[in-house]
């Protein structure tokens, strides 16, 4: 019996041909590699150049002259699923003429097929993925709106910044792109989703004078610059999908019809997926920009604030410019008192280890390991789980974190704070010099909470300038049961 020869014809698809990694020659590289590494014979090549993805077989001449010879073919082969379509519709339609003449779809890329229910469902996923980012999914739907007999007028003020407003030949208005503000606004989408902070890009545009939404809009040709809260806002609006939004501030929604679909008045200036995106970026950094962000620290539970008695808490800020960092400790119950993390690290660091460096280090052991205890490291490692957890949470959720955080905080310190019966000090042979060298964040803490060291930050009474007499460090634990161990 004769070997059945597997014959395969090779589809090359692009929108316009410019080189690069979906160009003609890389598809039928990748395509008949795979044909020679699995004895394909390769019957038929066509080409469509300058051919959306997103138009039906008959409108494209090489792959209509394929389909044609689906009855002579085995696999019809793509680089990869965009190559055959864009449109998850147009994809369904010609699974349906290859299943009928028993042909099969494969990738060269990422060697999927649908002769298999996983390789369709891969398949026809990446299809789609194709088709939103392409922002077909918006036009489509912008497009259905505008056949319905009420056209999705503009309505209100000022056109939303990227966009200007336009007769839609019906006797009302739309939206159309203001080309500058719209390419504007995909920069500033860009930065975002880069990792640049919505603060530092305001700070960007206001450098380079770029005229804000507010001074554009002004009628009195007032100038303001780019705030963070209203680019936050701008970023957060539905009104970048070229959807109608109503409420102002915080209340901005979009206008939707009762089956939920959004009215459009306007293009999209950024395909769904990106908005997608941007609003999960925006959400996961809202902790960093709007709250303090608590962690554990070298600090916490050491230092306090000399106003109002409570704690300092470890607060990360990024520095705008210069990419360097400007973290700082400030009075957890919010007094003003404020102070730079690196300052009063070194300065407590360098008094502790004046004070008790040299002397041998004596670890605390457990007179039996009891129930306070355990417990207490249940609750530190509780304090630091919530610790963490706080820094990616917003909004209610963040509130019932944060008072968890601080209750269990306060019944830690109380415990800590106890005379401490159950334990006993023993040397370790090493300096507390060296041990501390050995030792990260974490580490050091417990050894400043185990010296019962403590420090008061008074208030900087608006002066700029570092001065160490705002600190007040001393050391109340077992600071004496060292020196009488030298002793
Ligand atoms: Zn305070």
């Amino acid at each position: 019996m004769a070997e059945h020869t597997i014959r395969v014809a090779i589809y090359l698809r692009l929108s316009r041909d410019n080189g690069g990694s979906t160009s003609i020659a890389a598809q039928r590289e990748d395509c008949r590699a795979l044909c020679d590494s699995r004895g394909w014979e390769v019957v038929s090549e066509v080409e469509d150049v300058d051919i959306s993805g997103s138009l039906p077989a008959d409108r494209r001449p090489g792959l209509k002259r394929l389909i044609a010879m689906l009855d002579r073919l085995d696999i019809l082969l793509v680089a990869q699923p965009d190559r055959l379509s864009r449109s998850t519709a147009v994809a369904l339609s010609l699974l349906r003429d290859l299943d009928s003449a028993g042909t099969t779809l494969a990738t060269a890329r990422d060697h999927l097929d649908t002769a298999t229910a996983d390789g369709r469902r891969k398949f026809l996923s990446a299809v789609a993925d194709a088709e939103s980012e392409s922002g077909l999914i918006q036009a489509r739907i912008c497009r259905s709106r505008l056949s319905l007999r009420e056209v999705a007028r503009w309505i209100g003020g000022n056109a939303p910044y990227g966009y200007r407003i336009v007769a839609d030949g019906k006797g009302g208005k739309r939206l159309a792109p203001r080309e500058e503000n719209a390419d504007r606004m995909r920069w500033i989408v860009e930065q975002i989703l880069e990792g640049e902070s919505v603060a530092a890009v305001c700070r960007a545009l206001n450098s380079a004078g770029v005229p804000s939404p507010g001074t554009v809009s002004s009628r009195t040709g007032k100038v303001s610059p780019w705030s963070p809260t209203v680019l936050r806002r701008m970023l957060q609006s539905p009104a970048l999908l070229g959807h109608r939004t109503v409420g102002s501030g915080r209340e901005r929604r979009a206008v939707t019809e009762p089956d939920g679909r959004p009215v459009c008045v306007g293009p999209p200036l950024i395909a769904t997926e990106t908005w997608d995106r941007l609003q999960a970026t925006l959400a996961a950094r809202r902790t960093t920009a709007q709250r303090p962000r608590l962690r554990s620290s070298l600090l916490l539970h050491v230092a306090h604030c000399a106003e109002c008695g409570a704690w300092l808490h470890y607060n990360s800020r990024r520095l705008l410019e210069g990419g360097g960092t400007n973290d700082v400790y400030r009075c957890a119950d919010g007094c003003k008192v404020l102070v730079s993390a690196a300052r009063l690290e070194e300065a407590v660091q360098q008094w502790a280890l004046r004070e008790f460096g040299r002397l041998p280090f004596v670890a605390r052991i457990p007179l039996g390991l009891g129930q306070t205890d355990t417990y207490m490291e249940e609750l530190q490692s509780q304090i630091e789980q919530l610790a963490s957890r706080l820094a990616s949470l917003r909004g209610l959720a963040a509130d019932a974190v944060q008072r968890q955080f601080e209750s269990r905080s306060s019944l830690l310190e109380e415990l800590q704070a106890a005379p401490a019966v159950r334990w006993e000090w023993a040397p370790t042979g090493k300096s507390v010099s060296e041990e501390w060298e050995s030792r990260g964040d974490g580490g050091r803490r417990q050894i400043l909470l185990d010296l019962g060291v403590r420090v008061t930050v008074s208030s900087a009474n608006n002066q700029r300038r570092w001065n160490p007499d705002r600190l007040r460090i001393s050391a109340t634990g077992p600071g004496p049961l060292l020196a009488r161990a030298v002793g």
